[in-house]
């Protein structure tokens, strides 16, 4: 780390009291953030929780009604974009059609005044870096979308930006590039060092992709941790919900969220284990998802229980349960998770 680097505050991005209205739409009603330097840090919620806002305000493309927005400790709430050292990865890519790729990801440096030959040698590392060495000559109507994705992402890292923004970057890619594009973004934010701050409202890029995450909800944070933190400790029962399968049930005056990975479908009459809960159901409906079947199942009580039924050695789709037929489910206590109150 260089002595200039050593001296900035560990917080590369601190919002404080922050609040957003559009007439009388409130877009972010109040925010607190800290975003630690070099983290790959994730804003997840549904749509219109005001993920976009935030990231826009953080780029200066938005004004607070209220609050700070600090980059390395200086206030920068009303700077312009082009003064903050942060840059931005938009959806709709906006590459240059008419340049090459090469052009395209030099063309920031250029504009900066940087001789033209060093520009191109570091736009032409910088291709490199996300696997498109090949296709400098390329103008960007002959790459796939994910190679423009890419080219993209290079153009944005290549000034060497602290802060990189990405608002839902990989939306319109198709589900096995955008597993790809999702290692691939995770490696690139480590090896640079850049700090992401990354906008989505999938819940599983959020949990495979991030250091740090804060669940979004009506233009509020509702949650901040590790992916294990609100995957397995979420806050309340709109995270619970939102972040990966679960059921919340009532239960001796508690609320329980059940996984479907930690409930064991049993045949009718199975006895629990010490430690254990067994309780019986009736399965109401069988989907089958390739590596599993996920299972409703139907309690007594009238609740419904989300199971998944493993496929595995041995076991497949053919020997789960059939619908309505009478099932046990059991649970170790300790994989219940017991939702903290709310008032
Ligand atoms: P997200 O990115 O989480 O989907 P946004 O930040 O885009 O949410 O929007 C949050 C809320 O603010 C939404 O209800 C949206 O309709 C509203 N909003 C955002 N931008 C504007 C705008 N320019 N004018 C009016 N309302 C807006
Ligand atoms: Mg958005």
């Amino acid at each position: 780390m260089s002595k200039a680097a050593q001296d900035l505050p560990p917080a590369v991005i601190r919002l404080a009291g922050i609040r957003k209205t559009y007439g009388a739409a409130v877009a972010v009603a109040s925010l607190d953030l800290t975003i630690a330097r070099g983290t790959f840090f994730t804003l997840l919620g549904p749509s219109g929780s005001g993920k976009t806002t935030t990231l826009r305000m953080i780029a200066g493309f938005e004004y607070p009604d209220t609050g700070v927005i600090e980059l390395n400790g200086q206030d920068v709430s009303s700077l312009p974009p082009n003064a903050r050292n942060v840059n931005t990865v938009f959806q709709d890519y906006a590459l240059f059609p008419h340049m090459s790729v090469l052009d395209n990801v030099a063309y920031g440096l250029i504009a900066r005044k940087i001789d033209k030959a060093s520009a191109l040698k570091r736009a032409q590392a910088t291709l490199d870096q996300v696997r498109l060495g090949d296709f400098a000559a390329r103008k960007p109507g002959q790459l796939s979308g994910g190679q423009r994705q890419r080219v993209a992402l290079a153009r944005a890292i290549v000034n060497r930006p602290q802060v990189l923004l990405l608002d839902e970057p990989l939306g319109a890619l198709d589900l096995k590039l955008r597993h790809q594009m999702q290692i691939e973004l995770k490696q690139l934010q480590s090896e640079t060092g850049i700090t992401f701050v990354y906008v989505t409202h999938d819940q599983e890029e959020a949990l495979t992709m991030s250091d740090r995450v804060a669940v979004f909800n009506e233009g509020r944070i509702v949650q901040q941790g590790s992916p294990a933190d609100i995957y397995e400790r979420p806050a309340n029962a709109f995270v619970a919900g939102f972040v990966g399968t679960s059921t919340l049930l009532d239960w001796h005056g508690e609320t329980l969220m059940l996984r479907p990975e930690k409930l064991r479908v049993a045949g009718p009459g199975t006895a629990a284990y010490p430690g254990e809960v067994a309780v019986p159901g009736m399965v109401k409906t069988a989907a089958y998802f390739g590596s599993f079947t996920r299972l409703t199942i139907c309690l007594e009580n009238g609740a419904t229980l989300i199971a998944a039924w493993p496929h595995g050695h041995a076991v497949d789709a053919a020997n789960a349960p059939q619908v309505n037929t009478p099932v046990t489910i059991i649970w170790r206590d300790d994989d219940a998770y017991r939702l903290a109150k709310t008032a």
